[in-house]
């Protein structure tokens, strides 16, 4: 119908086929399809906003959260997910940069926001206020309706709004359907943040297939295991560090009845994904994607089982490619510029900067390969690669070697200054419990595997490494941590 395909449309259908099927449950309650599109129009009827303003969104996860993003776009407004970890001086560029008409918030962060000023936030009382005054009668599409802008994760500097475009029809979120069988009403737990453009995207997926959304405001690993088993999830949506902190309970149990769990939003780790596998059955999909480009590439289990290390195949309209400087693909194996084709690319950047397309592919700013089968392998990120002594090292690469240490929870891997080297590599480790693992005994392992341009000098323990709220590493945080061991230096040899 004219309601068109965005979230708006897609709740709209899923309430006039399964008005009493239950939408959301949350940390305070259950809501059926036809109460959460008539909260989400009432909203749209009395927000203090017209067709084309920007309203902001600082929201948990939340059933509220949904009905604010609906009830905007609605009325032809666009919400803007903010970043719940941005910090109070981050929070006020974000509105003053995306120029917010409005600001509907959790109680939590009112003084986060309190710098924030010539916005009119919306607190939870006020968000039902509003609800319950809303004058009756129906919704009319908008002329143009609301454009859902997520922001990038900031990883690489200051966040950038990206507008992600109303998908044009099914065949998107087919393609990815068709890859992860998640399937129509069943019950999904979106434990990725829906401010993130991976939670954003599994709410578009469940709304298309009427299930039922779980959602928690924290990731609270063993009250999650508990919500899965006790609402019965058949699929999950969530970020690699969340799979990481489950894999770090003890056996439970009882087992949740999983048939899918798909993570996105940076690297998975190859040894933990055959860890989760092996522990919770072969249910694990790991999907490569951005905020720019949505979704990329598709591993499936048969896939990690191959090769843990990749994240699969473009999935259907997709393409993929390693391009050289010149804009040539580069031989299977062979590392280049990752570049992305599909129909979901973002519309532009809200501040005007510009994207950079190649043959109307967008390049994703990751360096990676393809193997022979064409599938794809990040390799890092182009700002990530160091360049030690006139030698390219990955990161990442670095990191998947450690992983593989036992002894060792987490790792990051960056480059630091260097005075002979230009640029020297600095290993940063969090051990598990109890366990012991000297600087040497690090060096050695990567020495054993990899060329000595790749083994970290500077090796480093923390008790943990400093994450955003999707739990990517804030690498520009890291020199600042408190140091819990020595730092110990050594020589390339
Ligand atoms: P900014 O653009 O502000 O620096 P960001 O790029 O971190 O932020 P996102 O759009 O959230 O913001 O992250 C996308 C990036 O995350 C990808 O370009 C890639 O580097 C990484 N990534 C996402 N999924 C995967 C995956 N499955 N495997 C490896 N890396 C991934």
């Amino acid at each position: 119908g004219r309601w068109g395909f965005g979230l708006a449309g897609e709740l709209r259908q899923a309430a006039a086929r399964s008005p009493h099927r239950i939408a959301v449950i949350d940390d305070q309650r259950s809501v059926s399809y036809a109460k959460l599109l008539d909260r989400a129009e009432r909203l749209a009827r009395s927000l203090p906003a017209g067709p084309g303003d920007r309203i902001g969104l600082l929201c948990r996860n939340s059933a509220r959260m949904i009905e604010a993003m609906i009830g905007a776009t609605t009325l032809g407004a666009d919400p803007v997910l903010m970043n719940t970890g941005l910090s109070p001086h981050q929070l006020v560029t974000v509105a003053k940069d995306q120029g917010l008409r409005a600001l509907i918030l959790d109680d939590e962060f009112g003084p986060k926001v309190a710098l924030v000023d010539g916005v009119e936030k919306i607190t939870e009382e006020r968000f039902e206020e509003l609800i319950a005054g809303a004058p009756e009668g129906g919704s009319q599409p908008p002329e143009r309706p609301g454009r859902t802008i997520v922001l990038t994760s900031g990883t690489t500097g200051v966040p950038k709004g990206a507008r992600r475009p109303t998908p044009g029809g099914f065949r998107p979120l087919c393609s990815v359907i068709d890859r992860i069988p998640l399937r129509a009403e069943q019950r999904v737990m979106i434990a990725a943040p829906l401010f993130h453009t991976w939670g954003f995207a599994g709410l578009q997926i469940a709304l298309a297939l009427r299930a039922t959304i779980v959602l928690r405001r924290r990731f609270e690993p063993a009250a999650i295991l508990d919500d899965l088993i006790q609402h019965s999830c058949t699929g999950m949506i969530a970020v690699p560090v969340m799979i990481q902190q489950l894999m770090e309970l003890p056996e439970p149990a009882g087992k949740p009845a999983l048939s899918v769990v798909a993570v996105s939003g940076s690297a998975l780790p190859g040894g933990l994904a055959t860890r989760f596998m092996d522990r919770f059955g072969d249910v694990l999909y790991n999907l490569y994607g951005s905020t720019e480009a949505s979704w990329a590439s598709i591993a499936t289990p048969e896939d990690l089982r191959i090769n843990p290390a990749t994240a699969g195949k473009p999935p259907y309209g997709t393409t993929v490619a390693a391009l050289d400087e010149t804009g040539a693909p580069v031989p299977a194996g062979e590392v280049g510029r990752l570049f992305v084709g599909n129909e979901m690319l973002f519309e532009g950047y809200t501040n005007g900067a510009s994207r950079t397309m190649h043959d109307g592919l967008l390049a994703t700013g990751d360096l990676g390969h393809l193997d022979a089968d064409g599938r794809v392998y990040v390799d890092g990120r182009e700002d990530d690669m160091i360049v030690s002594g006139g030698e390219n090292v990955y990161p990442a690469e670095v990191e998947g070697l450690l992983a593989d240490l036992p002894q060792i929870r987490e790792v990051t891997v960056i480059g630091v200054p260097d005075h002979e080297y230009g640029q020297r590599l600095a290993a940063y480790l969090v051990l598990r419990e109890g366990e012991t693992l000297g600087p040497e005994a690090v060096r050695e392992h990567v020495r054993r595997h990899r060329a000595r341009f790749s083994v970290p000098r500077d090796v480093i323990f923390l008790d943990e490494l400093p994450r955003n709220a999707t739990g990517k590493v804030v690498t520009r945080e890291l020199g600042m941590q408190g140091r819990t061991g020595q730092q110990q230096r050594g020589q390339h040899d």
